[in-house]
């Protein structure tokens, strides 16, 4: 079974998605850490992401992968999920993936990794391009004040300094690079469900995904 998940930042998609890989007893995919891994990577190294042939270089030199289903990302072995969640990584994540020869390779390794397992996969275009064909399809959204408030309150709870206003300006420049990009934009499939999320609690966004599943 594969059910993708597809929504801007601060949507709920990435908690709602672990929790019903969990209850479904399915793999979880953050195809949004993979980009985020090969932007802290290309930083890391000095690879400029404007040449193409090194980044690409780059990407297929290293490893990738997910720990403890899907909640650790690592490269090359080492643990980077934290290092992939800075203000640094998010202020250009949306610059090096919008580079169509890098979504081309990424998405090929994201299809080898949802190849003849069930999955729940969650990201940008995951409805849309990397499994079009999926058995179950979401677009979760949300008001941008109700998703700037939510990575807010993560962020406090994580004790990293940060401002309401400039979380909301963030995911606003995300959004419209996301969006506005020529390959795989940010859009909502024609087959998915459209959740708007700026009122319900994460219990009630998984409840509801499993009861369309379930057919209730
Ligand atoms: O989901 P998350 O906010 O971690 O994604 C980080 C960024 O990675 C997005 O803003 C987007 O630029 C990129 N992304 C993408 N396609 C995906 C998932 C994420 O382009 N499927």
């Amino acid at each position: 079974m594969t059910l993708a998940i597809d929504g801007p930042a601060g949507s709920g998609k990435s908690t709602v998605a672990r929790r019903l890989a969990e209850k479904l007893n399915c793999l979880y995919l953050d195809s949004g850490a993979m980009y985020r891994t090969v932007t802290l990577h290309s930083i890391r190294t000095g690879v400029d992401w404007a040449n193409v042939p090194e980044l690409i270089r780059l990407v297929k030199s290293c490893k990738i992968n997910f720990a403890e289903n899907g909640k650790i990302a690592l490269l090359d072995g080492e643990d980077v999920s934290d290092a992939i969640r800075t203000p640094e990584i998010n202020s250009v994540v949306s610059d090096v993936s919008k580079i169509p020869e890098l979504r081309q390779e990424i998405v090929k390794q994201q299809r080898r990794i949802g190849a003849d397992i069930s999955i729940v996969a969650e990201g940008r275009d995951v409805t849309t391009v990397v499994f079009p064909n999926a058995d179950y399809k979401f677009f979760l959204t949300a008001s941008v004040e109700a998703r700037a408030r939510r990575r807010f309150a993560e962020l406090q709870a994580k004790g990293i300094d940060a401002t309401l206003n400039g979380i909301q300006e963030e995911i606003c420049d995300r959004d419209t690079k996301d969006c506005s990009r020529e390959h795989s934009p940010l859009r909502t499939a024609e087959d998915a469900i459209v959740v708007n999320t700026t009122d319900m609690t994460i219990d009630q966004v998984v409840d509801f995904v499993l009861g369309r599943i379930r057919g209730l």
